[in-house]
């Protein structure tokens, strides 16, 4: 009876391990979005400085009105940290989720070409930092071409 209960245990236990494994994957992605702030390395409810950023890697006390900039020179100087401008460098590529089906990501470009054509911009306009930013700010939806594909679109347009 109890050889029974025994081999039943044993069936269950790869099955623990394969909800272990499924936690771990849900969990990764969490931690290295973080990575990129400041607030990872310091530490703001220290109970010695409350409502004060301390650095935790040396207790390094910041003046409270020390801004973000500060605070990644020191992690950068003291610690070689490096935080990543999260929101500017998203910004430089295309955040594009959830993408507009064909028709509608042609009528886009259309109106990109148009603008190219009309105000005579460099096809390399589109790949402009600034530019992606703008594309990005008023629709995710919409991934620009980059120059090549412009260029291709363009010289279509005039041979319409
Ligand atoms: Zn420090």
């Amino acid at each position: 009876m109890s050889n029974f209960f025994n081999s039943s245990d044993d069936t269950f236990i790869p099955n623990i391990d394969d909800i272990d494994d499924i936690d771990n994957e849900i969990e990764e992605p969490e931690p290295s979005r973080k990575t990129a702030s400041v607030w990872n390395y310091v530490n703001c409810k220290d109970p010695s400085h409350p409502e004060v950023p301390v650095c935790k890697t040396c207790s390094y006390v910041f003046s409270i009105k020390s801004e973000n900039s500060s605070i990644k020179r020191h992690l950068l100087s003291k610690h070689c940290i490096v935080i990543q401008k999260v929101r500017k460098q998203t910004t430089l590529k295309f955040k594009c989720k959830d993408p507009w089906p064909e028709k509608e990501k042609l009528e886009r470009d259309d109106a990109v070409v148009t603008w190219v054509i009309a105000d005579q911009q460099p096809f390399s306009v589109v790949e402009k930092k600034n530019f992606i930013k703008i594309m990005n700010v008023f629709n995710f939806r919409y991934k620009v071409p980059d120059r090549h594909q412009i260029k291709e679109k363009v010289v279509q347009e005039f041979n319409k």
